[in-house]
């Protein structure tokens, strides 16, 4: 921390905080329960540097889960992406409707120099809305070449694409959207792809599952008419509904079937986008060709709020002729898609990636995690799998392995809270289902060195020492 800690003036943000803030994702009683001996003061992060994060009573925190959703890609405190920010913000910080901007060009060009196939990129400021806008692609295209027809948008089970009434409606977690209802009609659900758990799945076989799994994506197709099916939304490997893998032979099956009935493939990259897999792009990991490919967190690792959505030429074809026809342009905006900060800190985060070998970084790093995880479900029989790509990694608490019955979600939740005792900080899936939030996350900085990773795993070794005695 830097000395400016001023315990007087903290006391007095946790007071303003307990009486104005509504926190994301939180049950509010903790912090004002009429007992004073139940109640707990929210928590205020107050720094931040490299992998560490210090907060309000001056403990300091290794952040394996990067600013809590897998944001931070390149770590806290980078001046130079704040000196970037600063000077451009100075010369023009904003203007948007149909003006482009320097950074806007200089970002979107360097983008598109790491994603082949790919062309324009169109800017936003969230995952939830950049999903949104491939949506709405979708419907316009359905209008304009379908009469409307080729609508429907296919979502996978325990797929998340945001907190909109929209992308909830295109959410397979249920539990985040169960109150939320109606829902926008026109999303369908296709089967999950998770071999840990195939064997709930009626009919799933023990060889080529995968290719069983992409299988299953056809027969909705064609139980809903394949006339009306425009997109399939697809996460390249699942996050927030467990660190999910796809299994050998998936991806390949997924993009022909997409071809055979000419289904736009719109790859949801707002956790795995800029580096977190160890390539640029998740989808770049499994030779997929995407029409569209949304993205957010990573982009500008949280020193900016920008999201992208990024179409090949062809998708961009459809809506560029004669502005006469209402169907031909994307009658759709983004008031801070014209905020220049974002694709200033863009360039940024990704010259530091190139120029610090953090892709690198990221595949051996997270090949030595993906080890030491293994190590632990050796020592403790709680952990059923472990899975995950690059520093994108997850661990499945279990109470039998063979039943594969998962382990009590208070117990999972216990086990954050003791290694956040131990000042690192984990996370854990889904957490509001019963039974399905059993599944520890850990995505740290693409910075990350052995020795974090040593210290997130023998804090994770002794969470679980103490919690499944
Ligand atoms: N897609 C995925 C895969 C996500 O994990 C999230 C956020 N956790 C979103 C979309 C939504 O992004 P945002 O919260 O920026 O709207």
């Amino acid at each position: 921390m830097d000395g400016n800690f001023n315990e007087n003036d903290i006391s007095r943000v946790v007071e303003a905080d307990r009486a104005h803030i509504w926190h994301h994702l939180s049950q509010h009683k903790q912090y004002m329960n009429d007992d004073a001996a139940q109640q707990v003061d929210p928590r205020i992060i107050v720094e931040g540097k490299g992998m560490r994060v210090w907060d309000q009573k001056g403990k300091e925190h290794l952040d394996g889960v990067s600013g809590g959703v897998w944001t931070v890609n390149v770590g806290y405190g980078r001046e130079r992406i704040a000196n970037a920010v600063r000077d451009q913000l100075i010369k023009l910080n904003y203007f948007a409707g149909s003006a482009g901007s320097i950074p806007g060009s200089n970002f979107a060009e360097k983008l598109i120099s790491k994603m082949p196939g790919m062309s324009r990129v169109y800017y936003a400021n969230s995952g939830s809305e950049a999903n949104e806008k491939g949506f709405k692609m979708v419907r316009q295209i359905a209008h304009k070449k379908y009469g409307g027809k080729k609508h429907k948008v296919l979502y996978r089970d325990r797929d998340y694409h945001g907190t909109t009434i929209t992308s909830l409606s295109a959410g397979g977690q249920d539990e985040r959207g169960a109150q939320y209802g109606p829902f926008t009609p026109g999303f369908i659900r296709v089967p999950h792809c998770m071999e840990y758990r195939a064997f709930e799945q009626d009919g799933a076989p023990q060889e080529n599952y995968g290719v069983w799994a992409a299988d299953q994506i056809e027969k909705v197709i064609l139980a809903e008419g394949p006339d009306t099916v425009g997109g399939l939304c697809l996460e390249p490997v699942t996050a927030g509904g467990g660190v999910i893998t796809p299994p050998d032979g998936y991806w390949d099956r997924v993009q022909e079937i997409c071809k055979k009935y000419d289904i736009l493939l719109h790859i949801d990259e707002v956790v795995c986008g800029v580096g977190r897999t160890g390539t640029w792009f998740g989808y770049q990991n499994y030779g997929i060709k995407p029409d569209m490919v949304t993205m957010a967190k990573g982009v500008a690792s949280g020193y900016a709020a920008i999201s992208c959505l990024v179409t090949t030429e062809e998708v961009f074809d459809m809506f560029k002729d004669d502005a006469s026809d209402p169907l031909n342009y994307f009658r759709d905006i983004s008031t801070f898609g014209g905020c220049t900060a974002g694709p200033t800190a863009g360039l940024e985060n990704m010259a530091i990636i190139e120029e610090e070998g953090l892709l690198d970084n990221t595949v051996q790093m997270g090949d030595y995690m993906l080890d030491q995880l293994r190590a632990l479900s050796d020592k403790h029989a709680i952990i059923g799998d472990v899975r995950g790509k690059g520093l994108f990694l997850g661990a499945e608490l279990v109470a039998d392995r063979d039943t594969r019955a998962p382990a009590a979600e208070a117990l999972v939740s216990a086990v954050v809270g003791d290694c956040m005792n131990q000042g690192v900080i984990i996370g854990m899936t889904n957490r509001s289902v019963p039974g399905k939030n059993n599944t520890l996350c850990f995505s740290p900085a693409l910075i990350a060195q052995k020795d974090d990773i040593d210290q997130i795993i023998t804090a994770v070794d002794g969470a679980l020492g103490r919690v499944f005695t």
